[in-house]
């Protein structure tokens, strides 16, 4: 049977709490992605987390730019070290991939870069990527991966790239301030409006990383790809989604 591949991408809402690392909900994703593994699932991983898991050792202020850099830098090896322990408990082998949004617009990079990709997966080993902070920052500053997962999913050919958020699916209206917003089940197209709500003024759609999440979604189904949004927190939709082929909460997106 031939492994469908696929990107997770976990957001540090989900990772962090309190200023620290989530064990136990690393502890969560980690046995999941076991899961998928034993259900033919080839997965990358694209975590975030590193600001939060250095500020545990160093408080500096997350509000400058250059501190959460020296922060992601203390903390990578760190989250690295607690993700190789936990997927070691499940006999899995995990990696460390640090990528910037600029090795996507070089083809020689895009190359070598899924060689390794592709040469870890054949040998079991689960990537671990992340944007490397000292030479780029935008994702520090805004998006928190979720371009880059999508640039992940694209240039390393996964059809489908899951999005673990601190929500559990896409609205028709921000959840948290519109208590009638109704759930999306399955986008297959999504509006200029909706994609530039991020320069709009007071428009709902620019609170949170919403924006950032559509453009992801946007950017896959223009490429014939899948992503989908749900929560990070419970992981029963995801589960449903990927293993018993049941749709029943979370937003697929798809052209
Ligand atoms: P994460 O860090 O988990 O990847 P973000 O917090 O950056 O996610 O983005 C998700 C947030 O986007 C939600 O918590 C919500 O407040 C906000 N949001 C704004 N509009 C919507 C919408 N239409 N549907 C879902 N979430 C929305």
């Amino acid at each position: 049977m031939n492994k469908q591949r696929m990107v997770i991408k976990v957001g540090s809402h989900v990772l962090a709490e309190e200023g620290a690392i989530a064990k136990k909900r690393m502890m969560d994703l980690v046995e999941f992605i076991a899961l998928l593994k034993e259900h033919k699932y080839e997965v990358i991983l694209v975590s975030s987390g590193a600001v939060a898991a250095g500020f545990t050792r160093l408080p500096l202020d997350r509000t400058i730019v250059a501190n959460k850099q020296a922060l992601a830098a203390i903390g990578q090896p760190l989250l690295l070290k607690m993700y190789q322990e936990k997927f070691a408990t499940f006999d899995l082998l995990c990696s460390q991939v640090l990528l910037s949004a600029d090795v996507f617009e070089a083809k020689n990079q895009i190359a070598h870069a899924k060689v390794a990709i592709d040469t870890l997966l054949a040998n079991n080993v689960i990537p671990i990527i992340n944007e490397n902070d000292t030479v780029s920052i935008e994702e520090l500053i805004f998006g928190d991966n979720d371009r880059l997962s999508a640039y992940v999913a694209h240039y390393f050919d996964a059809k489908l790239l899951v999005i673990l958020s601190d929500i559990d699916a896409f609205y028709d209206k921000d959840p948290n301030l519109h208590k009638d917003a109704k759930r999306r089940a399955v986008v297959t197209e999504i509006s200029k409006d909706e994609l530039e709500a991020g320069h709009t003024p007071n428009n709902t759609f620019a609170t949170g990383g919403i924006v950032t999440k559509l453009q992801a979604a946007d950017f896959l189904m223009k490429h014939g790809r899948e992503m989908f949004l749900a929560s990070g927190f419970d992981l029963a939709a995801v589960k449903s989604f990927l293993i018993d082929k049941e749709h029943l909460d979370g937003t697929l997106f798809r052209s």
